[in-house]
């Protein structure tokens, strides 16, 4: 048997006609402001497919580079005059920081209603609460390639591996409120594979990779690949691609899975932030 490929990029395309047709119905251009800070490579070119998607459905994306030494008090001041800038809607902060920076104090001073990426508390507790908030933006993607193969989810016992605030919690959070069973489990989870063959969906966020092989995935188990490692100048998910593949349903690609979601995701909650400032409806037929 072979997987049917979850295309991340082809969902994510047509999750981005949407939203630039949303975003066309704004008389003001939704703003985004990226605060890069020090000079990885990965994280810029990074930065760079955020600013050219952004261009591609019209979201005004800035780019603030700030050096590697720059002081807490300038960063202070930086988000403090872009929560006040009614031309930006969303800000991110891009991870991660220099190592001396506390990336959780920084994310903390964005304006809630501006944290796009919602990895800020108060949209951490809204989206606990199951109150509307901006959802992280790659549990959100995973969760729309999930239910682009099995749109009902209920009563299927989906597997999360691992438990950052980026990724594992809010995917089992985002699981939970589509009345899945579910399950973390992390590094210090004893016989992991026992635990991950239980799983109708699986999701890989762990930065290991090809961690999960075949013998670790239940027969026409959907499995999303989160993780994105470098070997060798060649991306590589946490999942055994070729050897999951023969024994999965569906799988992600990596590349071509989760990334462009994360993408797309991001675009959609800063539609939403700016169509929340306007104080209009987001085109229900348009939601990502
Ligand atoms: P993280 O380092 O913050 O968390 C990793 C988690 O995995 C931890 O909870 C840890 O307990 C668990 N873990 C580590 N080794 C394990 C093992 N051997 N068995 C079981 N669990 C283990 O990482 P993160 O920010 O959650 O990211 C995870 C991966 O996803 C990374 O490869 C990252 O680059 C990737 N990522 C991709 C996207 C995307 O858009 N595709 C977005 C965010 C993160």
């Amino acid at each position: 048997m072979s997987a049917t490929l979850i295309d991340g990029k082809a969902i994510a395309a047509r999750l981005r006609v949407g939203i630039k047709l949303a975003v066309n119905q704004l008389a003001q251009a939704p703003g985004l402001a990226t605060l890069l800070i020090g000079d990885m490579a990965a994280s810029a070119v990074y930065v760079q497919n955020k600013l050219k998607a952004c261009k591609e459905v019209g979201i005004n994306g800035q780019l603030i580079k700030l050096p590697a030494s720059v002081s807490e008090a300038e960063l202070f001041d930086c988000i403090d005059t872009l929560n006040r800038d009614t031309g930006i809607h969303g800000i991110l902060l891009q991870l991660p920081l220099p190592a001396r920076l506390d990336a959780q104090q920084f994310i903390s001073l964005i304006d809630p209603a501006k944290d796009v990426d919602g990895l800020g508390p108060v949209n951490y507790g809204l989206m606990a609460a199951g109150l509307p908030a901006h959802v992280p933006c790659t549990p959100l993607g995973c969760l729309a390639l999930i239910k682009s193969v099995r749109p009902q989810l209920s009563g299927l016992h989906a597997v999360v591996l691992g438990r950052s605030r980026l990724v594992g919690r809010p995917m089992a959070e985002l699981l939970l409120q589509q009345n899945c069973t579910v399950t973390i489990a992390h590094s210090k989870t004893p016989d992991i594979s026992a635990v991950t063959r239980q799983a109708d969906i699986l999701v890989a966020a762990v930065g290991q990779p090809e961690l999960v092989k075949a013998d670790w995935v239940k027969p026409g188990a959907t499995v999303i690949d989160v993780g994105i490692n470098r070997i060798n100048g060649q991306l590589k998910g946490d999942v055994d691609y070729a050897a999951v593949s023969t024994v999965a349903g569906a799988i992600t690609p990596v590349p071509g899975g989760v990334g462009p979601m994360t993408v797309a995701m991001l675009l959609a909650n800063t539609a939403r932030s700016a169509y929340r400032y306007a104080e209009k409806q987001y085109p229900q037929e348009l939601a990502a």
